[in-house]
């Protein structure tokens, strides 16, 4: 197999319409890929196939694929990145605040996969990137919800390494660490700071250097990595 980086794959990028996602979308479209990208509100960022897609509904999923297959033809490289936060500490957590982000963040990764799947298995080959956190194998005070669904990723990825590792699909989880997106910003200044004081690497990272992990664990060059946990956070998991 060449060691150059095939291009021109039908990738879809859910969530991609800002932050780690449009930074992901952007990698695979420099890389010369056909990408698609899920939004549910909003414009959809220049040169990308915008199609719509809440990944709560099954049904929206499969009318957003069949959307990007159409234009784009099978999709090869499924990134689930779509994923919300509800923080709250345990006592105050409603059972809704838990549901709601297990739903979106676990569910609906389960829910794309399996869309994907079908077309992935007969193409006799596929790449699925999970986008986990740090936080599901380091836990995190006010975040038993979010970490529960992105631990559960894992579950997932190394399932379906187990269930279509032979059909040439690969599946692996990209944990990142603190990024800067909209979702940070909205934490306070003291956890922030609090966060920084922990990190090996000093500082909070851009979701550019998410992206670029994620091309590459989509790439031919890591076709014999599978069920692997990337962390992607300046070390501040080590050992998890
Ligand atoms: P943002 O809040 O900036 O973006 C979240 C994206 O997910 C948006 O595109 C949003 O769409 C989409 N989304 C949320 N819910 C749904 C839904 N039900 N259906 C479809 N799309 C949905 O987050 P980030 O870019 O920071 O995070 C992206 C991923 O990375 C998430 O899974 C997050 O958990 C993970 N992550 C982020 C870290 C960070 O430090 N920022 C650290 C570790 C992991 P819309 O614009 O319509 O709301």
């Amino acid at each position: 197999m060449s060691n150059e980086e095939r291009t021109g794959r039908s990738v879809l990028v859910t969530g991609g319409n800002r932050g780690i996602g449009l930074a992901i979308a952007r990698a695979f479209e420099a890389n010369g890929d056909k990408v698609a990208i899920t939004y549910r509100s909003g414009d959809v960022p220049e040169g990308l196939l915008g199609v719509k897609a809440d990944v709560t509904d099954a049904a929206s999923i499969d009318a957003a694929f069949t959307e990007a297959e159409a234009a784009h033809g099978p999709v090869e490289v499924l990134v689930a990145n779509a994923g919300i936060t509800r923080d709250t500490l345990l006592l105050r957590m409603s059972e809704d605040d838990f549901t709601d982000v297990v739903d979106t963040n676990l569910s609906g990764a389960f829910r794309v996969i399996k869309r994907a799947s079908k077309g992935m298995i007969r193409l006799r080959k596929g790449r699925v990137v999970l986008i986990s956190s740090v936080v599901g194998l380091y836990g995190s005070p006010g975040q038993i919800n979010y970490a529960a669904s992105k631990s559960g990723l894992v579950g997932i990825a190394r399932s379906l390494t187990r269930e279509l590792g032979s059909r040439g699909i690969t599946a692996n989880v990209v944990a990142p660490g603190f990024i800067n997106t909209d979702m940070t910003a909205e934490l306070p200044e003291e956890t922030q700071k609090s966060y920084l004081a922990s990190i090996p690497a000093g500082r909070f990272a851009e979701p550019e250097e998410v992206a670029n992990v994620v091309r590459w664990v989509a790439s031919d060059e890591a076709a014999y990595i599978s069920g692997a946990v990337i962390p992607v956070d300046g070390g501040l998991g080590m050992g998890h």
